[in-house]
């Protein structure tokens, strides 16, 4: 398997902007998110169990998942959400991992994983943690302008996940998204350089 960096961040940190950015340079992307949408989308593989579970009171008109009234039934009852998360977790972790594994071409796969600190649950599949790190004033004012959520809700949300020293903490590579969006170019190029390394040398002890 190719060499798996886990790209984490808080929201709105920009781990979709880094990760295109990685993807132009020639790296495969797993996002965990993409996944989560196709799963839930119509015809998609977790929506069977979803509809033995909570009927289909939380169907969008096309058969898929109705987003916004599956967040207001977890939101009253957290029984609700983990529910949902024992169906759905086991089968985006499942089709992660497949997507790895199919990844061979590329010389690196980012495994992007929002929550990579917090679960736990990503960790012995990543090679390594690459956390894309702003300032939380920086978060809350690209959230905000990119949802219309209020700094109250980005703030609600933002407390659910890892703080940003615990985050860093846990990092192998920091790439700093304080600056323009510009700026990010160096800083990807430098680990892009670097994770091409790490996997030559890589393969090399795989076939030594
Ligand atoms: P995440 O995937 O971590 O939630 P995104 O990459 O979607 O974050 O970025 C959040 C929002 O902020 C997006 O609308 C994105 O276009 C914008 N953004 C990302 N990086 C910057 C930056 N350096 N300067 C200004 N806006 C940015």
């Amino acid at each position: 398997m190719s060499l798996v960096v886990g790209l984490t961040g808080g929201i709105g940190s920009g781990k979709t902007t880094v990760a295109d950015l990685f993807a132009e340079l020639g790296a495969a992307i797993v996002d965990t998110d993409v996944i989560a949408h196709e799963l839930t989308s119509a015809q998609g593989a977790a929506m069977p169990a979803i509809v033995r579970a909570f009927g289909t009171a939380v169907l969008q008109k096309d058969g898929g998942l109705d987003r916004a009234a599956m967040r207001r039934l977890c939101f009253s009852d957290p029984a609700m959400r983990k529910r949902l998360e024992a169906i759905l977790h086991p089968l985006i972790r499942g089709e992660s991992v497949a997507r790895c594994r199919r990844a061979g071409h590329a010389p690196y796969v980012l495994l992007v994983v929002p929550l990579l600190i917090e679960s736990g649950a990503y960790r012995e599949y990543v090679d390594r943690i690459l956390v894309v790190d702003c300032d939380e004033t920086q978060q809350i004012a690209r959230v905000m302008a990119r949802s219309g959520l209020s700094e109250d809700e980005v703030r609600g949300i933002m407390a659910t996940q890892a703080g940003r020293a615990e985050r860093l903490a846990a990092a192998d590579d920091v790439l700093a998204n304080t600056g323009a969006r510009d700026e990010l170019q160096t800083g990807v190029l430098a680990l892009h350089r670097r994770y091409l390394e790490l996997s030559r040398r890589a393969d090399v002890q795989g076939h030594a």
